[in-house]
């Protein structure tokens, strides 16, 4: 300001253009963003020459009388700064990195206190060198070099509360996950954009010593997951591993000797932590930037206190996945339980409840045939042997038609959305092939010899549907209960039976 009030544009211009280039070399602007040095050049032109023109239109003049031409023209003046410059950051923000800018931000809110604290020190240093020349600098430039420093210490110091703050929502957000991707998910989110890296690596380490890649992240390229074999003998990851030890490099010259054939090319800044649990490590969290002394000490802080929160967030995800797969499985067969069978209909039946058209779902149930002499003959072990057997079987035959689940002892359900009656029973024929045709593989445990023994079963089949046999889908358990019972384990055994029928030939 003073050196436009004093000697005009040209000046003005040249100072400017020059402060640029140091201030960009000391913001660390790299090979990637170099087009910010032109472009934020021709910016500072463009704000020169229109607050220049604003100026002039509105009578200012240069020189030792420039503040008698009136002091609208230079409010005008520092007036015009604040909004041109607004302006070009929305433009270039939404045209250039395309994206939203608010109109009114922190950096509006700087730039106004800035503004209120350098225009009139501008003016002061116009005034005190129009009356005693170059000394003026040393006057009015040490104090204002003073305040300068202390709202940067300021600013810094926001900006770490802001960082806290963030980070304790994230970890807030992290621990109200359930699930061990989803917590994975949201980890990834969040750090990206709370933390200037490139690329993130997020490594699982096993007990039995092995390091896998979970998850990856990159800015540049957009690569969703490179090969997941990214583990080589040397590298960042897993020298943090090997040591136990976070670490936080500005140059790439100081880690060179960790480089491998994945390290991404161009990245200087790297941070790297483990993940710890009961002073064991489970994990790495690896990041890189393309620039140099991307990351503050700060934010290496608040990565280690991310991955604090992760490494609980991942327990608990843990720990409830395991607790709802106990309660919704049945142990011996790993199939679906009762249990979680009834709330599926429930929840189903809701959905259904809710639709117009009567989509139809079909249920088989299906009951092994004299089970009891399988235990008698060759022991309980043998029994739980064919349960097992005859599990994986109906899971590889149904796939994803529909769910299978272990009813009770030696009983199996079978749910079938969008399957008709006829269609579901074409189902169950094809069960009670699978089931007869091939010998069942167990053990004798009663001889003890260990030898193996094939064993031929067969099953009665039960098949209801809805909406040809019920009115609502919480009978279709009953019904098909019946239809086994009536029409195939009466009849026999070693048949499938439909609802229907027996209706028809009890009427
Ligand atoms: P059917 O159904 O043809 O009338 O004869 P069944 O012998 O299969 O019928 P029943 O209901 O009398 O007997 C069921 C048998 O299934 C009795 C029980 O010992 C056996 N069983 C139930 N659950 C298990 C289990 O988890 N493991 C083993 N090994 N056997 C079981
Ligand atoms: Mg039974
Ligand atoms: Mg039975």
């Amino acid at each position: 300001m003073p050196l436009f009030l004093y000697f005009g544009l040209f000046v003005e211009i040249l100072v400017i253009q020059v402060s640029l280039i140091f201030l960009m070399i000391k913001l660390r602007v790299g090979k990637t963003n170099f087009f910010r040095i032109p472009l934020n050049m021709l910016m500072f032109l463009i704000i020169s020459l229109i607050t220049a023109g604003v100026f002039h239109s509105l009578g200012g003049s240069h020189g030792e009388q420039a503040l008698q031409s009136g002091a609208v023209a230079v409010v005008a003046y520092a007036i015009t700064q604040i909004v041109v410059n607004q302006i070009l950051l929305q433009l270039i923000g939404r045209y250039l990195y395309k994206r939203k800018v608010k109109w009114v931000d922190q950096g509006v809110k700087w730039e106004l206190l800035t503004t209120a604290l350098v225009a009139p020190a501008g003016l002061m240093l116009y005034y005190v060198y129009t009356e005693i020349g170059l000394s003026s600098i040393y006057l009015i430039g040490f104090p204002f070099l003073l305040i300068s420093i202390m709202l940067r210490q300021f600013h810094k110091t926001s900006q770490v509360n802001q960082y806290l703050q963030k980070t304790g929502d994230i970890g807030h957000e992290l621990t109200g996950k359930l699930g061990v991707e989803e917590v994975l998910d949201v980890f990834v989110k969040r750090v990206t954009s709370l933390l200037p890296l490139d690329y993130l690596y997020i490594f699982d380490v096993k007990t039995d010593h092995t390091m896998t890649l979970i998850r990856f992240f990159d800015r540049i390229d957009n690569v969703e997951l490179p090969e997941l074999n990214l583990v080589e003998q040397k590298s960042i990851s897993i020298d943090t591993w090997k040591y136990g030890k976070g670490k936080h490099y500005h140059t790439r010259k100081k880690w060179k000797h960790l480089e491998n054939t994945h390290t991404p090319e161009n990245v200087e800044s790297v941070m790297s932590i483990p993940i710890t649990r009961q002073n064991k490590t489970v994990g790495i969290i690896t990041m890189y930037s393309t620039q140099p002394r991307a990351f503050f000490k700060y934010q290496y802080m608040i990565l280690n206190i991310l991955g604090s929160y992760l490494a609980v967030a991942i327990e608990n995800a843990r720990h409830y996945e395991r607790t709802k797969n106990e309660s919704e499985r049945c142990p011996l067969t790993s199939l679906y339980n009762y249990r979680y069978f009834e709330n599926y209909l429930q929840l189903i039946s809701e959905e259904w409840r809710t639709e117009e058209k009567h989509r139809p779902v079909s249920q088989i149930l299906l009951d092994i045939d004299h089970f009891k002499l399988v235990n008698d003959d060759f022991g309980h072990e043998a029994g739980n042997e064919i349960l097992c057997e005859l599990a994986n079987r109906l899971e590889t035959i149904i796939g994803p038609r529909g769910i299978v689940a272990r009813y009770g002892g030696e009983e199996f359900v079978i749910l079938l959305p969008d399957y008709s009656s006829s269609e579901a029973l074409n189902v169950a024929e094809e069960i009670k092939v699978m089931i007869t045709s091939s010998p069942f593989i167990i053990h004798d445990h009663i001889l003890q010899t260990g030898e193996s023994v094939e064993v031929f079963i067969s099953a009665s089949i039960g098949v209801a549907s809805y909406p040809e046999n019920c009115e609502d889908l919480l009978e279709l358990t009953r019904h098909a209960d019946r239809a086994m019972y009536v029409g195939a384990k009466q009849r026999g055994r070693n048949r499938v039976a439909s609802y229907e029928r027996i209706k028809q030939t009890a009427e």
